[in-house]
């Protein structure tokens, strides 16, 4: 088994706390562990729905199999997504961890939607779109521009 730690580093503008909403459903490319080959399609799983593994070997939030040597792999969140933060603004911050078996997350594509808020307003914004790689918006309440640019993906194996 390997956990994984996904980190991004994101250039934020007049806004903190960046994660996903509730029901987002998260994107990966996914590399087999026995033969080493990476899908080329994102695969998607969520941290709230989970199947059953066959054999009775109890259940993952994803459960598939290699398409190219057929083996059998699982990836299940461990509980806690955290909020990127503007704290540590441009640098890697980990926002998930995975217990991964016979399979390595190597990619992740952010897609929507996302929230924030204003750094110093505390104003909302909801359905954000990182599809593109960025956004932008303005705040009304603080009358300046924000916006989310520069988004880096990472995975590091935790101990
Ligand atoms: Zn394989």
């Amino acid at each position: 088994m390997v956990k994984l730690g996904l980190y991004l580093k994101v250039n934020l503008e007049n806004v903190t706390d960046l994660k996903p909403v509730h029901e987002y459903e998260w994107h990966f490319k996914i590399q087999c562990g026995s033969c080493r080959e990476t899908d080329e399609n994102w695969i998607s799983f969520n941290p709230h729905d989970t199947v059953d593994m066959p054999g009775s070997r109890g259940s993952a939030n994803l459960v598939m199999r290699c398409k190219f040597c057929k083996r059998e792999s699982s990836a299940q969140f461990e509980c806690g997504i955290q909020a990127y933060s503007a704290e540590k603004n441009n640098a890697f911050q980990k926002i998930a961890s995975f217990d991964c078996r016979g399979l390595e997350l190597v990619d992740f594509s952010p897609r929507d939607p996302w929230v924030a808020e204003g750094t110093e307003s505390g104003t909302k914004f909801e359905d954000i779109d990182l599809s593109e790689g960025e956004w932008a918006e303005y705040d009304e309440k603080s009358g300046e521009p924000v916006g989310i640019a520069e988004i880096e993906v990472q995975f590091k194996k935790e101990k």
